[in-house]
């Protein structure tokens, strides 16, 4: 099995690499941001809850997101592992995630890719996003650099707890998508 962590501050890139590692390597993609978007669009009571954090540019408390997570996980797949995009984003759903790609995958996270990325660049890239996206996290400048906030403030952490496992891999995020996704596959060929 292949178990991708997708790493690296919104606006890096995760999604649009996600899908490229998807069709290449045949997993299964779990992103908790699409899920809860999902859930916010059918107006579910997770999706409402999600919502009063996710406008303010701050995170989903951890023991929301993991529920709802393991219900994804859990799900039977034919694919050749995961990649988890969006997810874990600090160091308790770190450990959760560990914890539930053993007991429920009978595996390991195979490695953390990150994508690296200026924060002044990802400010851009967001603004941009929000024109077209419909996302009212991407609306705002001050929404934003909230994310941006929060991603250092909670989630930076994670790339040290992997790093001592010595499953920390960085890539640059800026340049061109299709070189990008080389790199990453050349990445992901090293652990298969
Ligand atoms: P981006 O990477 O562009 O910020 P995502 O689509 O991954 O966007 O996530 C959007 C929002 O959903 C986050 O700002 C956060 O509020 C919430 N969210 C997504 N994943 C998590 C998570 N693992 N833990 C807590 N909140 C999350």
């Amino acid at each position: 099995m292949i178990n991708i962590v997708l790493f690296g501050p919104p606006g890096s890139g995760k999604g649009t690499q996600a899908e490229n590692l998807i069709e290449k390597f045949n997993l299964k993609q779990v992103s908790t941001g699409d899920l809860f978007r999902f859930n916010m669009k059918n107006d579910t009571e997770l999706g409402k809850l999600a919502k009063s954090f996710i406008d303010q540019g701050s995170l989903v408390p951890d023991e929301v997101t993991t529920d709802m997570l393991i219900d994804e996980v859990k799900k039977p797949t034919d694919t050749n592992g995961f990649i988890f995009d969006g997810y874990p984003r600090t160091a308790n759903q770190t450990n959760a995630l560990e914890n539930i790609v053993k007991d429920v995958l009978n595996a390991e996270i195979s490695v953390c890719l990150s994508l690296v990325v200026d924060d002044e660049i990802l400010v851009n890239r967001l603004l941009h996003r929000g024109k077209t996206s419909g996302r009212t996290d991407d609306s705002n400048e001050e929404i934003i650099r909230n994310r941006i906030k929060e991603y250092y403030a909670k989630t930076a952490e994670v790339a040290e707890l992997y790093k001592k496992q010595g499953k920390y891999v960085e890539v640059n995020g800026v340049g061109e998508i299709s070189e990008i996704a080389a790199q990453l596959f050349a990445e992901v060929e090293k652990i298969k």
